[in-house]
């Protein structure tokens, strides 16, 4: 089976997660195209092929070399993004792309303009395949399992040299909980790639560590006209407490290594008032900062306005797995970049402005990088990714394996 072929047959098969359930896998049609995997890998003799009682699907490619290498992992999601519907995928294939704004939709008019996503520009000449326009299309990670599969696939009918090789495809990643109930130690292997990044090249090992805090703000409501040196408007002291976090560290005015507060949800009114920051930061030492800086607002708001007015509660959400690299480990990110080198791709290594599954599986035991799948534009219509691209991703996993075997 060619890559594009498998990765149609993925993205057919309606994945979409759900953060408002409680189950795991979040919904139950992921089980369908886990159902899907476990055949595949099956019908090319992995062993210990299965999907677990919460849908995570393992495998195992046995070594058939003598000498011992590293048991290297690949992991990718099944599950798209809630953010758009992954219900009837029905991609769009454009071959020797011409460089001009891509009509998605006929009738309903929905364009693809250069104009807006100007990176297209980087892919003429190539094969694009993008969405109708009214879905998503599921790259991000349909593509890391294609990239996978095909990859295994090619190193088993060549008979190339490889060492074990431990596959996982995990649910509910878009939701936040793919490493949640990982098995990390019957997983086996001594590291491991997430397939799950953006265009051709890119390499990631550094992630935010990161953190919610949700603050309650106690005020005392009194009839405006009488209020005076009695009302505590709980509104107004949540405006002190924002008031008193440095004004140019907000995801608005940062990029790169630079950490932020972040104030995505204010409600209440006068008598109570609710705010649910996030703080994210590259550093430990200055998210360790960040954390002391808000408790210590808290702790001069309770003084000016008595105690308990304002209150935060603090919770680590993830670390940057950067961590948890020791020296003896940087042959992990070296390889992949050796073997984007062997496959005419230029590695681009950039630190995320979010976390993945891989930081937590770092913290779990699995040190786990994040490789280019080649996709762009993920979680809505515009997403899309040259076929070419998928490819070279596919061969970077194979460059990876056969490196270690040698
Ligand atoms: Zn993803």
């Amino acid at each position: 089976m060619e890559i594009l072929e498998r990765f149609l047959n993925y993205v057919a098969i309606d994945t979409e997660s759900n953060e408002n359930s409680d189950t795991c896998p979040s919904t139950s049609k992921q089980l369908d195209l886990a159902d899907l995997l476990v055949k595949e890998m099956t019908d090319m003799n992995l062993s210990d092929v299965y999907v677990d009682q919460h849908g995570y699907v393992y495998g195992t490619v046995a070594a058939n070399i003598d000498k011992e290498v590293p048991i290297v992992g690949l992991i990718a999601h099944m599950d798209t993004s809630p953010d758009f519907s992954g219900k009837d995928v029905k991609p769009n294939i454009i071959e020797s792309y011409d460089g001009n704004d891509v009509l998605l939709n006929k009738e309903k008019n929905i364009v693809m303009k250069v104009e807006d996503f100007p990176n297209l520009k980087k892919y003429i000449g190539k094969t694009l395949i993008t969405t109708d326009g009214t879905t998503l299309l599921g790259a991000d990670d349909k593509a890391g399992i294609a990239s996978i599969l095909h990859a295994i696939d090619e190193i088993i009918k060549s008979g190339m040299p490889h060492g074990t090789v431990k596959i996982a495809f995990t649910p509910d990643e878009e939701i936040g909980r793919g490493a949640d109930l990982f098995n990390v130690e019957k997983f086996g292997a001594d590291f491991a790639y997430t397939i799950d990044g953006g265009e051709i090249g890119e390499l990631n090992y550094e992630n935010f560590n990161a953190a919610s805090c949700v603050i309650t703000i106690n005020g005392v409501n009194i009839h405006p006209g009488s209020a005076k040196n009695k009302m505590k408007n709980a509104l107004l002291i949540g405006m002190e407490l924002n008031d008193m976090l440095p004004k140019n560290e907000v995801p608005s005015a940062t990029e790169l290594r630079e950490g932020f507060y972040h104030l995505n949800d204010f409600e209440g009114n006068v008598e109570c008032a609710k705010m649910n920051y996030i703080i994210r930061d590259h550093f430990m030492d200055s998210f360790e900062k960040r954390k002391e800086l808000m408790n210590e607002a808290v702790m001069y708001l309770n003084k000016k306005h008595g105690v308990n007015t304002v209150s935060a509660s603090m919770k680590d959400s993830y670390y940057n797995m950067l961590e948890k690299f020791g020296d003896n480990q940087m042959h992990i990110i070296e390889t992949a970049e050796k073997a984007m080198e062997m496959a005419d791709v230029m590695p681009h290594i950039s630190p995320i402005r979010g976390g993945t599954d891989g930081s937590r599986l770092s913290y779990m035991g699995l040190v786990t990088p994040n490789i280019f799948t080649g996709g762009f534009n993920f979680h809505g219509k515009f997403e899309c990714i040259p076929l070419e691209s998928l490819e070279k991703s596919s061969e970077v996993v194979k460059n990876i394996i056969k490196i270690y075997a040698e």
